[in-house]
């Protein structure tokens, strides 16, 4: 019997990892936008949690911003995914359950493009997953540096501004900066704050 393939072996997962304010949403709105203007049919995704700036949109820091839908786990992003779509793109992917990467792959096996952006690293500078588990099996990877606002030097890390030992406090400024290895200190995340 013969197999017609529309899309045969296209699929596909590119991870964009680095710290806050490296660029990753700016990054994957480029390469979600380039596929939109070639007449691709795009589906973006990002965790209910973070609504710290849109409720609908992924968003830069810079403000460059896309309609996206929200899913409250990766299960429900993978039903919510359109046979006749060609690219997935999901931010803030450090912010969903372990089944993503299970996810990621089966829309990669039926032929999807999927882009994931999200964090490598939590405030104290441990893996923050499942980005590792996608990162391992992902074609391509991109790692994305700030610029340490303390020095200038390539910025690999998040560094909390204010005491708490939550793992997930969503916000951008004021609570988080850019820092280079030698000027993080994770132990300010865990230092009492100063009266004014
Ligand atoms: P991410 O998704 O990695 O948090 P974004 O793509 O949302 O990053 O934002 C990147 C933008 O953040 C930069 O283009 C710049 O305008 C801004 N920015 C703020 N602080 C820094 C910094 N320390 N280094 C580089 N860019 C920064
Ligand atoms: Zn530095």
């Amino acid at each position: 019997m013969d197999v017609i393939r529309t899309k045969p072996h296209r699929g596909w997962i590119e991870v964009i990892t680095g710290s806050m304010f490296s660029g990753k949403s700016e990054e994957l709105i480029r390469r979600l936008r380039r596929a939109q203007i070639a007449r691709q049919h795009v589906q973006i995704f990002k965790p209910l949690v973070d609504d710290r700036f849109c409720e609908s949109h992924i968003v830069s820091h810079s403000d460059m911003r896309m309609a996206s839908q929200n899913v409250r786990r990766s299960d429900d992003l993978a039903t919510r995914v359109d046979d006749d779509t060609d690219v997935v793109g999901i931010d803030e992917g450090q912010f969903f359950d372990t089944g993503l990467p299970a996810v990621c792959n089966a829309l990669a096996n039926r032929g999807k493009r999927v882009i994931v952006a999200g964090l490598d690293q939590d405030y104290l500078g441990r893996p923050f997953d499942p980005m590792p588990q996608l990162l391992a099996i992902a074609e391509y990877i991109t790692k994305t540096l700030a610029i340490c606002v303390v020095c200038g030097e390539p910025a690999n890390h998040t560094q909390r501004l204010v005491d708490s030992s939550d793992r997930v406090l969503v916000g951008a400024s004021g609570l988080y900066e850019a820092r280079c290895r030698h000027c993080f200190d994770p132990s300010l995340a865990a230092a009492p704050v100063e009266p004014v």
